[in-house]
């Protein structure tokens, strides 16, 4: 165990003060600030959404170009938040220097090192956003908490790779957080913490949760040890169920029973529940960032919709950061990045983060079923999959991150998460199939994400890797079924995988426990299988299907529901009336606000309400169940 968790002692110092306190502490050591750069970050003042940092670049005189990280792994797109990098001052051999923004890359500073300087000092700011998109650019910091990103108040020279650059970096946090990382720390004295000497690579792939009402969990018994750290807006928030904590610990112990190996020294999931932070997961070699609501662990509805992002995040150490498509692996943080390979990075962690979420029992297996119909359904009534094949999601998915809401069924999204879902239970039972039952997908994981237990390292693999290992755990055209998935333009989604498991996709008039969940935990009414749109509980419409009824009859993303049949719009008004069509010959009648003009619009619907469901189709084996069966006992 290399970190620690302590609450820190000494009172708050001023900036001056640090970087005094910084520059002696630089003396002390020429060995090492002769090499590494040094990055001495102030998060005191995280809760009013401001960080402070001084590095210390080595230098030699001439032109010297720094650079602020653009593309940020795991967020598969230019997303650095350059606009909130702010305050910056060079200085070397105690002079000020002038600098000059490059005039087209935005994410690069000139200056010129002065005669007799070894080394550049730079002084800047990060001003933390309060936004809730963008990733790890959305907001992340409240009154009692914070997660921090190396990458926000970092600038570097040119690499060859970002490997072979050292950081000696160290952070001041608010009086009495505590905190957690997938670094090492060295020591911690006066109020800031020293973390062991890192790459540029490890550094911003090791984010710090800190905060006021923290709870460190141990998972494993064993080394490596593996941790739940929780950072929360309150206390009570904390309280996660004896329940949760076996399913965590069982998480652990079913992913080493898959992979057969790990690719960490020590293990962090740094879990924040806040309604102030912006929700996503992202992945880290030794430690994941997963920020959802802050009452997931203690209200059943949120965690039934959020705690499926700990073994998604937890299975990309070794689906995406161990093994990772070589036009992702790129060897510094300004080179765009090739997303054509996220199907597999993205989609086959999405299908293992849910297997293992059932195998753990995060998931119940009727839940594993009720999300899968969920996904199933809302794919297979996708118009947008006649235009753009699931290829295109991937190459153009650090677009699609962005996309809005609106229109998204015309659209599409990122649907290779959901998508991978799919054509990775297709390739798994069609394993299970071709070999008797002797060998599945859990196979390839050994074969293709195991290898040799150790510290974090990376692998590069390309499209024909994956095809290579898929022959080798069972022979068959991999290559034509993988591409037929990925360039089909036909409408319906690839639902083999379920079919083959021995289950169907049907739909009837109750609503799924996923389904209710989505509607009380997210606000969100489906509606997409009978009327052809969904919505906010508020009335407010999100998506229409095209040929759909709510298609046909001009209804469009952005307008409200005000009434429906002369009532005052509610979720319960739209489900009654839908009831009452289904008896009678009039169309439904709605009243919609569309930016401001009142308009009635009328539905030939008499269909009644609609809803997915996976129900066992017994001429089967139900191969589905057995590949979400624990590996442990
Ligand atoms: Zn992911």
């Amino acid at each position: 165990m290399k970190r620690r968790v302590a609450p820190l002692l000494l009172s708050v110092f001023s900036f001056l003060v640090l970087a005094l306190a910084q520059g002696q502490t630089a003396l002390a050591q020429p060995a090492r600030a002769a090499q590494a750069v040094k990055l001495s970050v102030d998060a005191t003042d995280a809760p009013r959404k401001l960080f402070r940092a001084t590095e210390i670049i080595p230098a030699r005189p001439g032109p010297l170009t720094l650079y602020y990280p653009q593309w940020i792994p795991g967020e598969h797109g230019p997303t650095g938040p350059v606009i909130n990098f702010s305050g910056l001052k060079f200085t070397a051999a105690g002079k000020p220097l002038q600098w000059r923004r490059d005039a087209v890359d935005m994410y690069a500073f000139h200056i010129e090192v002065p005669q007799g300087a070894t080394s550049v000092e730079v002084a800047m700011e990060f001003l933390a956003p309060t936004y809730a998109g963008g990733f790890t650019s959305g907001s992340s910091t409240t009154s009692h908490l914070a997660v921090f990103s190396w990458n926000w108040i970092l600038l570097y020279p040119s690499v060859s790779h970002t490997d072979d650059i050292m950081f000696d970096a160290s952070l001041r946090l608010p009086a009495g957080w505590r905190y957690a990382t997938g670094l090492t720390t060295e020591r911690e004295s006066r109020g800031q913490i020293e973390f062991a000497p890192a790459s540029l690579t490890m550094l911003v792939d090791s984010p710090v949760l800190a905060g006021e009402y923290f709870r460190a969990i141990p998972l494993s018994a064993s080394k490596p040890t593996v941790e739940l750290d929780l950072a929360a807006d309150s206390a009570a928030a904390l309280e996660a169920s004896p329940q949760f904590i076996a399913a965590m610990r069982k998480l652990v112990e079913e992913a080493k029973a898959l992979f057969g190996a790990h690719h960490y020294d020590h293990y962090n999931f740094l879990f924040t529940l806040s309604d102030r932070v912006a929700h996503f997961g992202l992945e880290h070699h030794q430690s994941n960032d997963s920020r959802v609501a802050e009452r997931s662990l203690i209200d059943e509805t949120l965690g039934r919709l959020a705690l499926g992002v700990l073994p998604h995040e937890y299975t990309h150490s070794w689906i995406g950061k161990y093994r990772r498509p070589a036009g992702l692996a790129t060897s510094d943080f300004q080179k765009p990045m090739n997303d054509e390979l996220l199907w597999v990075y993205e989609g086959m962690t999405e299908y293992y983060g849910n297997v293992l979420a059932a195998r753990s029992g995060i998931w119940t297996a009727d839940e594993y079923r009720d999300e899968l119909a969920s996904v199933a359904a809302s794919l297979d009534h996708r118009p947008g999959r006649l235009w753009r094949p699931l290829i295109d999601t991937t190459i153009a998915a650090q677009l699609l991150y962005n996309a809005a809401g609106e229109w998204s069924a015309e659209r599409r999204g990122v649907d290779f998460y959901d998508e991978g879902w799919l054509i990775w239970l297709d390739a798994d039972t069609l394993i299970r199939q071709l070999t008797n039952g002797q060998r599945s997908l859990d196979d390839f994981c050994r074969r293709f994400y195991g290898g040799q237990s150790g510290s974090p390292a990376l692998k590069t693999y390309t499209f024909d890797d994956v095809v290579a290992t898929l022959n080798e755990v069972a022979p068959y055209d991999w290559r034509a079924f993988l591409n037929q998935r990925l360039y089909t333009t036909d409408f319906h989604a690839p639902l083999g995988g379920i079919e083959r498991g021995g289950w169907r996709v049907a739909y009837d008039d109750v609503r799924s426990q996923h389904i209710e969940d989505l509607e009380d935990g997210r606000e969100r009414v489906e509606m997409g299988y009978s009327l052809g749109l969904r919505l906010n509980t508020e009335g407010l419409i999100e998506d229409v299907i095209r040929g759909t009824p709510a298609y046909e009859s001009k209804l469009g993303p952005g307008m409200s529901v005000v009434a429906v049949d002369g009532k005052a719009f509610t979720p319960d008004v739209l489900r009654d009336a839908l009831k009452a069509a289904k008896s009678r010959k009039e169309s439904m009648r709605l009243l919609v606000n569309n930016e401001g003009t009142l308009i009635n619009y009328t539905l030939d619907y008499h269909g009644g309400e609609q809803y997915p469901h996976l129900l066992r189709d017994t001429s089967k084996p139900d191969l589905l169940s057995q590949t979400i069966a624990p590996l442990t006992k």
